[in-house]
């Protein structure tokens, strides 16, 4: 796994808003951490200069052994490619059966402009479907994935970061648009990929109980900058 660290960052987007204020922070590999805030804290942009989604204006940006906020092209695509990220609204190709979905994780690298199209290999094929075993979607596999229930789609968007084999995992918002009974399974996914796996997993949650309950470290941002960094267990609103 990989460890993240952010030195000084800041963003500023193209018409003037600044949502992120010289932000330092070092993430271990293997650190389960969930980042904290109201809407418009700027938590999305925190976690979308790790994968180089947004860059940053001053500051770096590092991730394993790479410097993202120095890559451009084919580097930035090789670096998203080892980070896993899963987002609030699932971003999977609904008309597409979950299978596909999951392979676009092994093409997006090796195919980038092929991702539903491409043929997979026996190993494309092989990590694919281990991949939906360990969400617990093997058997859905030739489901369209436009019907399957909200934490259905989740779990494959998961097993879709999982076939990249990620060091590290990015979560914007995983379970705002589940139920809570399924926020609380698709947070116990992550819980064991941590565990299982030793992957660093860095989650994006506007519940700070979720952030207690499931996560050892949490940072709470506020405005754009870190008013918390500690334990998730002793965190309190006021914080
Ligand atoms: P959230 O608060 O859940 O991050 P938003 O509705 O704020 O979602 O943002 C949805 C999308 O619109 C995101 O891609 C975000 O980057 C973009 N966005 C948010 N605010 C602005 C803005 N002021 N101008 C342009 N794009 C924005
Ligand atoms: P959060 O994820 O905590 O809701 P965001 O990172 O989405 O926060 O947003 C932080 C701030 O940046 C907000 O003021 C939002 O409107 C603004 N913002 C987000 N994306 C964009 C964008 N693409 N262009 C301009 N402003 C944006």
């Amino acid at each position: 796994a990989w460890s993240i660290r952010l030195d000084g960052a800041s963003v500023t987007y193209p018409n003037g808003t600044t949502a992120l204020k010289d932000v330092s922070l070092t993430i271990a590999p293997g650190e389960m951490v969930s980042i904290v805030g109201l809407s418009g804290s700027g938590k999305s942009t925190l976690i979308r200069t790790i994968n180089g989604l947004v860059p940053v204006t001053a500051g770096t940006v590092e991730v394993g052994p790479h410097t993202v906020s120095s890559l451009s092209g084919r580097a930035l695509r090789s670096l998203r490619g080892d980070v896993g990220m899963i987002f609030q609204a699932f971003n999977l190709a609904e008309r597409v059966d979950v299978y596909r979905n999951t392979l676009v994780g092994r093409f997006a690298r090796s195919h980038p402009l092929r991702t539903l199209l491409g043929i997979p290999s026996p190993e494309d094929r092989r990590i694919a479907l281990a991949a939906l075993d360990a969400v617990g979607m093997l058997e859905k596999v030739w489901t369209r994935a436009g019907s399957l229930s909200g934490g259905q789609k989740q779990r494959v968007a998961i097993a879709r970061a999982l076939s990249q084999e990620p060091h590290v995992m990015l979560a914007d918002e995983p379970v705002a648009s589940l139920d809570p009974p399924t926020a609380h399974a698709v947070m116990n996914e992550l819980v064991t990929l941590n565990a299982e796996r030793g992957l660093t997993v860095l989650v994006n949650l506007h519940l700070m109980d979720l952030a207690r309950d499931y996560t050892t470290r949490m940072i709470g941002l506020r405005a754009g900058e870190i008013v918390y960094d500690g334990p998730a267990a002793s965190a309190t609103d006021a914080d």
